[in-house]
């Protein structure tokens, strides 16, 4: 499918318009950003990596039944995609303490929770990505109750199957972000599930093999994000 006029520019994607109004192409850059993007760089061959990988991620959650947006891998960077309406909205799930969480609530960084713990946060950069709760959500008409409830429930059962594939290969799902929107009133996992958006340790030595490496100056970090992928078994080609 062709790629036409670019529709959104992203800190580390670009979503280019097709033909068909219902499907975009998703293309993975090698940008990559933290602190709201107040830090970037070119990370050469991550586009790749993170394409790769998220399409694995994808195909394996599509298998167990939940809607994604993935339609076809077309090359090493681009995806066709569904187009989606997004909600503003980040849908992050904690099962360890790490990141802005050791901060708000004064925890170590490495506590195992007893249950995983879910937030919402209002998607914007100049604001630092607040946290927000389903009220706000309610009373801004970003989503309704129902539509709440089912955001809830589809990012838990994917943090389910997530720490399932990952334990099998040794490693730790810490936490992770995700973005959901609607097509035709049917809600659909969109964005990417990548290291970029999620925390990954290695399960004997605590490693950490996710954007955390970029964050904190660790170098390796494509490395970090290959070898997850090894280890789980994406292609990478
Ligand atoms: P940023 O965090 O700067 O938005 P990205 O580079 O990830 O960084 O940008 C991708 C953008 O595309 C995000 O705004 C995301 O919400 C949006 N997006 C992801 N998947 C879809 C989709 N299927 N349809 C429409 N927009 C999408
Ligand atoms: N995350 C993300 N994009 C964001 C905010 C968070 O991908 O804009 C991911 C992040 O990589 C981590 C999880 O969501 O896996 C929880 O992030 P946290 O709230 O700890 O924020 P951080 O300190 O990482 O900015």
């Amino acid at each position: 499918m062709e790629k036409k006029d670019l529709l959104t520019k992203g800190k580390a994607k670009e979503l280019f318009k097709t033909e068909d109004a219902n499907k975009l192409v998703m293309e993975f850059t090698d940008d990559t950003s933290a602190f709201d993007g107040k830090k970037i760089e070119q990370l050469a061959g991550k586009g790749t990596v993170n394409n790769r990988f998220n399409n694995f991620i994808m195909r394996h959650l599509d298998s167990k039944g939940i809607p994604c947006h993935l339609l076809e891998e077309i090359n090493d960077r681009e995806s066709l995609v569904l187009s989606l309406d997004m909600f503003p909205i980040e849908c992050v799930v904690r099962n360890y303490a790490a990141g802005s969480i050791c901060k708000r609530l004064g925890l170590e960084e490495g506590m195992k929770f007893k249950n995983p713990i879910f937030e919402f946060f209002y998607k914007d950069d100049d604001l630092g990505d607040p946290m927000i709760n389903d009220n706000h959500i309610i009373s801004f008409g970003w989503a309704g109750e129902e539509d709440i409830d089912h955001l809830k429930k589809l990012t838990l059962e994917i943090n389910d199957y997530l720490v399932d594939l990952f334990l099998k290969a040794d490693l730790i799902l810490v936490d992770f972000k995700l973005e959901f929107g609607k097509n035709l009133e049917k809600i659909y996992l969109g964005d990417e599930f990548t290291p970029d958006g999620c925390r990954i340790w290695d399960k004997e030595t605590k490693k950490k093999l996710d954007k955390d490496r970029f964050r904190q100056d660790l170098g390796d970090v494509v490395e970090s994000y290959q070898e997850i992928a090894y280890r789980i078994g994406v292609d990478l080609k």
